[in-house]
């Protein structure tokens, strides 16, 4: 296998719904799930739910990366799954996160918000560049914490 290290960015809408008690537990399964796969998998990365929508990145090898994408799409846990970017990388930028959830503190809210304004809240107008840094700029900001 190939072990260069890509990573893949990509949105999408929830459709677990509003319901805060379902949400969380729902989220709470995926997370607990991903944290498992993701490390046999040497997979890191980083999961953003804001405005009904999640962004995800993933980074690890290509192959491995591929086939989490492919489970991932399948879940009907969320729809509209749309690839904004897979990309060659020199190093992981979420080293210590087999998958990481943030975006859900006022002021990270508030954050997506403002990177969200530009876009007119169309996540699909936003780059995986921009939804890769705003990830990894959060992931810095709740490791200092
Ligand atoms: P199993 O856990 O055995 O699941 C078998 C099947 O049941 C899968 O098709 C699964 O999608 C489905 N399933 C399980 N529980 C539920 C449920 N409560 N509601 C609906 N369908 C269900 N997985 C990762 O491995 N890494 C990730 O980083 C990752 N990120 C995710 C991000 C989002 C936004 C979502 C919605 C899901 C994510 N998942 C992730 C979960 C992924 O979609 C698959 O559910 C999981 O990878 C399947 O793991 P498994 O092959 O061990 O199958």
């Amino acid at each position: 296998m190939d072990n260069s290290l890509y990573r893949l960015v990509y949105y999408s809408r929830n459709q677990i719904g509003d319901d805060g008690a379902a949400f969380s537990s729902n989220v709470d399964e995926i997370l607990a799930k991903s944290q498992v796969n993701n490390l046999r998998d040497e997979i890191t990365g980083a999961l953003l739910f804001n405005a009904g929508c999640f962004a995800q990145v993933l980074e690890g090898p290509l192959e491995r990366v591929e086939a989490a994408f492919e489970r991932i799409q399948q879940d009907e846990r969320h729809g509209e799954v749309s690839l904004l970017a897979v990309d060659p990388i020199s190093h992981r930028y979420f080293p210590n996160w087999a998958m990481g959830f943030i975006g859900t503190s006022e002021a990270h809210a508030k954050r997506f918000a403002d990177v969200g304004s530009s876009s007119g809240f169309d996540p699909s107008r936003l780059s995986g560049e921009q939804i890769h840094t705003l990830l990894r700029d959060l992931a810095i900001e709740e490791e200092a914490a």
